[in-house]
């Protein structure tokens, strides 16, 4: 069988999300969309039942394949609905759902389902993507509370740069909401990983924690809390040759060997989800010893520099991340983000 595989830790999960909790001084839904950020959602969102609050995902779809495997704690579909047949579905399955616009709530009002247990209206503080201006938010609030269709209403917004500690925009935000929403009763939302870690300000009844669940920093290099890697991508080397000084490597000869060079080839490529800009320089863990990347990563496979680890070879376990290699690392290398390379996960053996 072929060697590459995704080792899932339920137990740093668990522990992720209680630390998530735990800054957040309230109930905090896990989020778990995109196939939670490529852990697999079923098997992630089986480990914090009974312990998560709720879990959020983007859509319907994905709602419906939790409920499908047994969860039933609250989903929140952060994207809301796109068609107003979903609100039937949402109220039959005890979903709560994510309102941003106008069409959304008009949907709602002149939908036949009786009512929703729990509708979150989104009010854009400041990222401009989605959600009701700060100056149209009270009337948005009091049709929906008019339209009787919404047991729960809870305000929600999102930050646009929670990631970056000195920024002084998420401040910002917080103030634009808590303005906007003087006069509305009831819960609220802000915080998502970044906004719990860095501005206790953010924090309110309801928090959504995602990537810090799966043990991934979104803080600058050294700051914020202690998290667990729940994933660890390894696979093995099933080749190894000697090309001399001066011979290319790979797809477009963009590597050239400057001196004697061993070279490793590893059973994974970017169809597996590892990221191709992420060629030579990138690291890699083999047999626990740090090495790299070498030449362009191709579908399939990838190469790496055994010149300096004599004791490499044929079946050396080649780690991608997860343990000696932080994701954050190789997503720098690539010019993306974890969260990229996460949900970009396939075909790996989940074990
Ligand atoms: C994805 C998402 C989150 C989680 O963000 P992280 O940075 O992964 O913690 C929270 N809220 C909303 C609305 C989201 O779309």
């Amino acid at each position: 069988m072929r060697p590459l595989q995704a080792e899932i830790r339920l137990d740093a999960l668990r522990d992720n999300y209680r630390l998530a909790r735990q800054l957040a001084g309230g109930r905090t839904l896990a989020v778990v969309k995109a196939n939670a950020y490529g852990h697999g959602v079923v098997r992630c969102a089986r480990a914090l039942d009974g312990e998560a609050d709720g879990f959020a995902v983007a859509c319907i779809e994905e709602a419906l394949e939790l409920r499908a495997a047994g969860i039933v704690a609250p989903i929140l579909l952060l994207e809301g609905v796109f068609e107003p047949d979903e609100y039937s579905l949402c109220a039959e399955l005890g979903l709560w759902c994510v309102v941003q616009s106008d069409i959304q709530l008009a949907m709602l009002e002149t939908s036949p389902v009786a009512s929703l247990p729990s509708v979150w209206l989104k009010m854009d503080s400041g990222m401009h993507r989605a959600g009701f201006a700060p100056d149209d938010y009270a009337a948005a609030w009091q049709r929906l509370a008019g339209s009787g269709k919404a047991l729960e209403i809870v305000k929600m917004s999102h930050f646009a740069r929670a990631d970056e500690p000195d920024q002084v925009m998420t401040q910002a935000q917080i103030e634009t909401f808590d303005a906007a929403c003087r006069a509305l009763p009831g819960a609220a939302s802000l915080a998502n990983s970044a906004g719990l870690m860095v501005h206790p300000s953010a924090r309110r009844e309801w928090s959504r924690a995602g990537i810090m669940l799966y043990g991934v920093n979104p803080l600058p290099q050294g700051m914020g809390p202690a998290l667990k890697p729940v994933m660890r991508l390894t696979s093995r080397i099933f080749a190894v040759r000697e090309i001399a000084a001066g011979e290319p490597l790979g797809y477009g000869h963009n590597f050239v060997a400057t001196r004697r060079t061993r070279v490793g080839l590893v059973a994974c490529g970017y169809a597996d989800g590892y990221p191709r800009l992420a060629s030579t320089g990138s690291p890699v863990a083999i047999d626990g010893v740090r090495s790299r990347v070498i030449g362009r990563v191709s579908m399939d496979m990838l190469t790496v520099d055994l010149t300096d680890l004599p004791a490499a070879g044929l079946g050396s376990e080649v780690e991608l991340w997860g343990g000696a290699i932080n994701v954050n690392e190789v997503a720098a290398c690539a010019g993306t983000i974890a969260y990229e390379l996460l949900c970009n996960v396939k075909r790996a053996r989940f074990v």
